[in-house]
C-alpha cells in the first residue's frame, strides 16, 4: 500500500521505517531539513538501537521529503505524527497537529485516503481533525475552480501508538496488540490491510531482530475513534500510577524497614498485578507519562469530572525527585559547596530522549542548594548540550572525571554500563563514597564491601 507519514521523530520515524520493511510504500514528510537529509543519508536524527539497520534493509520502499506533494497524493494512508506537547494549562497543545491537518488536505488527491492520528491526541481530536480536513479541502476546492480532485474520499482514524523508546522496533514490528478506531467502517478495513503482515507475523524478521518465541499473532483491537483515544491515554496513565504506587510503598517500606525491592517483587509474581512498572526510584519521565497524565486530566476536567489517582500518581512521582535530593542532604548535612555526581541524563536507558528526565530536576534543585554538579551519559550529551545549555558546562567527559572529589554520586538512569562498571575502581577517587541508588538496581551489599556508604531512594 502508498503511505505517508508526517513527522520522523521517535513515533513517525519508527512507524514509517517499519511499515516500509514490511514491503509498504512509504514517504516520510517532516519540516525540518537536516532531519530530511540525515535519513536520506541513511543516518539516524535520534539514538535507537537498530533503527540505522532497519533504515538500511527498508531502503528501497523509503523517501524522506520536506514537502507534503511527494508523499500525500496517492496516499492510501496518512500518519500523523508529529508532537503533542503539553500548552501551559496542562491541556495538549496542538497546534502542530492543527498545521499538518491543514497541510494534508492542501495535498489530498485519492479517491479514499485514511488520515490516521498516531500522535497521542485528547478524545475528540479525531472529529476536529476530520473538521480541519474538510474546512481545508473545501477552501483549496474553491480557490482551485475546475482543477479540483474529483472524486477524492477521506476519512480520519485513531492508531494510537505504545512504542518505548530504545525498544521500539520490537514494540512496533512484535507488539502486544494494535489498536485501531474509526466511525468509518471503511478506515478500519484499510487500517486491518495495512498492519496484516503485523497481525498474522506473516513477515521475515529483520537480520538483526528476530521473532520472539512467543509471538506468532498480534490482537487488534478495532473499535471506534473515541475509544481508540481513550485506550492510549489510560493505558498510559495505568502504567504511571504503578510506578508511583511502588514508590509510595517504598516510602513506607523506608519507615518500617521492609526491603521495597522484596516486597515489589512479592507483588508482582501474582499474575493479576504483574511485576513490571513496579520498579521503586526516582520516578518515570519521559515526554509522554507527565503530558499524557496531565492531559487525560485536563479532558476530565472538561467534563466536570476529577481524575483524584491519576492526579496522586504525577504528585507522587514529583516527590520521588526531591526525596532523592534529600536523602543527600539528610546524608551531607550541607549541600551547599558539595561535589554531587549524577550517571545517567536520559529519562531511561536505551534513548537519547531528556524530556521531562529526573536528572533535570536533581541537578537544578541541587545548584538552587548551592551544591556543584557534575553529569555524564553514555549515549545523550550532544542532545544534552543543545537542550540544556545552561547545565551543559557541568557534564563529565568520563566517568573517572565524575567520580574525582565527589561528595555523592546518584545513579539516576540505570544504564547498563553503569551496572556493568568496575565500581571498585571509583570508591577511591571520591571525597566521600555516598553512593545513592536511583534506581534500586545495585546489588547493595557489594557495594558495601566495595567500601561505598550505599543509600536508595527508598529504604
Ligand atoms: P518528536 O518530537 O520526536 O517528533 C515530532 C516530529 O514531527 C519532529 O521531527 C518535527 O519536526 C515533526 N513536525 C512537527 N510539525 C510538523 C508538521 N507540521 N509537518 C511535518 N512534520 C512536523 O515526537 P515523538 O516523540 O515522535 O511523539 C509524537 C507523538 O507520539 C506525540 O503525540 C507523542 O505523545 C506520541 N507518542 C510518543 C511516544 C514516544 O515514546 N516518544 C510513544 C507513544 C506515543
Amino acid at each position: 500500500m502508498k503511505v505517508c507519514v508526517v513527522g520522523t521523530g521517535y513515533v513517525g520515524l519508527t512507524t514509517g521505517v517499519s511499515l516500509a520493511f514490511l514491503g509498504h510504500e512509504v514517504t516520510c514528510v517532516d519540516l525540518d531539513q537536516a532531519k530530511v537529509d540525515m535519513l536520506t543519508a541513511g543516518r539516524c536524527p535520534i539514538y535507537e538501537p537498530g533503527m540505522e539497520d532497519l533504515l538500511a534493509e527498508a531502503a528501497q520502499n523509503l523517501t524522506f521529503t520536506t514537502s507534503y506533494a511527494d508523499g500525500v497524493p496517492g496516499a492510501d494512508v496518512v500518519f500523523v505524527a508529529v508532537q503533542t506537547p503539553s500548552a501551559a494549562d496542562g491541556s495538549p497543545d496542538l497546534r502542530y497537529l492543527r498545521s499538518a491537518a491543514e497541510s494534508v488536505a492542501q495535498a489530498l488527491d485519492h479517491d479514499f485516503t485514511v488520515v490516521v492520528n498516531k500522535s497521542t491526541v485528547p478524545i475528540g481530536s479525531g472529529n476536529w481533525v476530520d473538521a480541519i480536513l474538510r474546512d481545508s479541502f473545501k477552501q483549496r476546492q474553491k480557490e482551485q475552480g475546475e482543477n479540483r480532485p474529483e472524486g477524492t474520499e477521506f476519512a480520519v482514524a485513531s492508531n494510537p501508538e505504545f512504542l518505548r523508546e530504545g525498544n521500539a522496533i520490537a514494540d512496533t514490528l512484535y507488539p502486544d496488540r494494535i489498536v485501531i478506531g474509526s466511525d468509518n467502517p471503511r478506515s478500519l478495513e484499510v487500517l486491518n490491510r495495512l498492519y496484516r503482515p503485523i497481525i498474522n507475523q506473516t513477515f521475515t524478521p529483520p537480520t538483526f531482530l528476530s521473532r520472539p518465541e512467543d509471538v506468532n499473532a498480534v490482537p487488534l483491537v478495532s473499535t471506534d475513534l473515541a475509544s481508540a483515544e481513550l485506550i492510549k491515554y489510560a493505558a498510559n496513565a495505568f502504567l504511571a500510577l504503578k510506578i508511583s504506587y511502588a514508590n509510595e510503598i517504598g516510602q513506607l517500606a523506608a519507615k518500617v524497614g521492609a526491603d521495597i525491592t522484596e516486597v515489589a517483587r512479592g507483588m508482582g509474581l501474582d499474575q493479576r498485578i504483574g511485576s513490571r512498572f513496579l520498579q521503586p526510584g526516582v520516578g518515570w519521565g519521559g515526554s509522554c507519562f507527565g503530558k499524557d497524565t496531565k492531559a487525560l486530566i485536563a479532558t476530565a476536567s472538561e467534563y466536570n469530572l476529577e481524575m483524584p489517582i491519576v492526579k496522586a500518581a504525577r504528585d507522587v512521582n514529583q516527590r520521588q525527585r526531591a526525596i532523592a535530593v534529600e536523602r543527600l542532604q539528610d546524608e551531607l548535612r550541607i549541600l551547599k559547596g558539595r561535589k554531587i555526581g549524577l550517571l545517567g541524563l536520559a529519562f531511561k536507558p536505551n534513548t537519547d530522549d531528556l524530556r521531562d528526565a529526573p536528572a533535570l530536576d536533581i541537578a537544578n534543585s541541587l545548584l538552587a542548594r548551592g551544591a556543584r554538579v557534575k553529569l555524564h551519559d553514555p549515549v545523550a550529551t550532544d542532545r544534552f548540550r543543545v537542550e540544556q545549555p545552561e547545565l551543559a558546562p557541568y557534564l563529565s567527559p568520563t566517568i573517572d572525571e565524575l567520580f574525582a572529589d565527589c561528595d555523592a554520586v546518584v545513579l539516576v538512569t540505570e544504564w547498563a554500563q553503569y551496572l556493568e562498571l568496575d565500581w571498585s575502581k571509583f570508591v577511591g577517587l571520591m571525597r566521600s563514597p555516598i553512593l545513592l541508588d536511583g534506581r534500586h538496581v545495585l546489588d547493595a551489599d557489594r557495594m558495601r564491601r566495595l567500601g561505598y556508604k550505599y543509600l536508595a531512594v527508598a529504604g
